[in-house]
């Protein structure tokens, strides 16, 4: 039974809306509560028909994209999850080394296109799981690039004026694991790359492939990074020198193989994984006076006491 009189309102409006789904379904950490509504989009109208609804109704949309950073909390998410599907799944290429690629298009599928097509730039971020959306509002990247260093413009959905819009370079900022773009509405990015030789480009991207595969629990359910890296150090290492590898909480633990990483390895509930995430900041405190900064997002509110 929906809780919320808009849900099925707007279940009339969109009848494969998703109500009081499950988002454990669809986190790389398989951990989350249910969200009062989970929407797809396909096409353009929708999302002015979405966001319309939500102002007139007074309803929250969370962009969502393949939930490879996010814990999303026991108690689920109010309001309308949103994801993009149909054309924001394309990738276009165009002359003088220009793609764009829509918000849905995951890293490594845009990364192999690429080599693809003979365009480098992209390779080191063959391993990162997400979106382009979520790169972008992420800024996701590695030691060698980040995404935002290859934006040449990004398009969003103007959430006033219910239109696309594009931006520039210039007028989004990246810093490390974050952006401007956060709290909006990421439709797709157009990257300037440079032409390079195919096979070069794809050794490239098997090395990158090749090292996360040997220094990362990539097999396990998780969201990469749990912590940013301090400013000169290695949150792994801080971690690891606290003596918590492999700490479990519920069915939670931090990683055996990479102290930055928590894996749900048997059912975990969000709560575990905060308990494993307050340990870990208040060893790093004690015993290096370093506060340590959550890389990963949390979404949605704590379960109560009862559930
Ligand atoms: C095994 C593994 C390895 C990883 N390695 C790396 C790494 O090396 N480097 C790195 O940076 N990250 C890494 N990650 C984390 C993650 O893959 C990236 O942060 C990725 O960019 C997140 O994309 P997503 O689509 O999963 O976003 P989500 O997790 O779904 O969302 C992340 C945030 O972006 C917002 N968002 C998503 N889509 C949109 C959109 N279209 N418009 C507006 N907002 C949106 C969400 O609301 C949320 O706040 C790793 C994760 C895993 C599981």
């Amino acid at each position: 039974m929906p809780k919320h009189p808009w849900q099925n309102a707007l279940k009339r409006l969109f009848p494969e809306i998703l109500l009081d789904e499950p988002m454990s379904r669809y986190t790389s950490f398989h951990i989350g509560g249910p969200a009062d509504a989970f929407l797809t989009v396909h096409k353009g109208g929708d999302l002015e028909r979405l966001y319309a609804f939500a102002r007139d109704h007074h309803v929250k949309v969370t962009p969502f994209g393949w939930g490879s950073n996010v814990l999303v909390l026991d108690g689920g998410v109010r309001g309308v999850v949103l994801r993009l599907g149909g054309p924001y799944a394309r990738v276009r290429f165009s002359a003088e080394g220009l793609v764009w690629a829509g918000a849905a298009v995951r890293l490594p599928r845009l990364v192999v296109a690429c080599a693809g097509k003979g365009l480098a730039g992209t390779e080191p971020l063959v391993g990162i799981p997400g979106t382009v959306g979520g790169a972008l509002v992420m800024n996701a990247g590695t030691r060698e690039r980040e995404i935002g260093d290859i934006v040449s413009s990004v398009d969003l959905f103007d959430i006033e004026a219910l239109e696309p819009r594009r931006l520039g370079a210039a007028e989004v900022r990246f810093a490390y694991r974050s952006s401007t773009l956060d709290g909006t509405l990421v439709l797709g990015g157009t990257l300037a790359l440079k032409a390079g030789d195919r096979v070069d480009i794809m050794d490239r991207v098997r090395r990158f492939q090749k090292r996360r595969l040997e220094t990362q629990p990539i097999h396990t359910f998780n969201v990469g990074s749990t912590f940013k890296n301090p400013p000169g150090r290695f949150a792994a290492a801080l971690i690891e020198a606290a003596g918590l590898k492999g700490l479990a909480h519920g069915g939670a633990r931090i990683s055996p193989m990479h102290a930055n990483f928590i894996e749900n390895f048997n059912g975990a509930r969000a709560a575990d994984v905060l308990a494993l995430v307050e340990a870990a900041r208040t060893a790093v405190r004690a015993g290096e006076g370093i506060e340590l900064e959550l890389e990963m997002k949390t979404l949605g509110e704590a379960a109560s006491r009862q559930a």
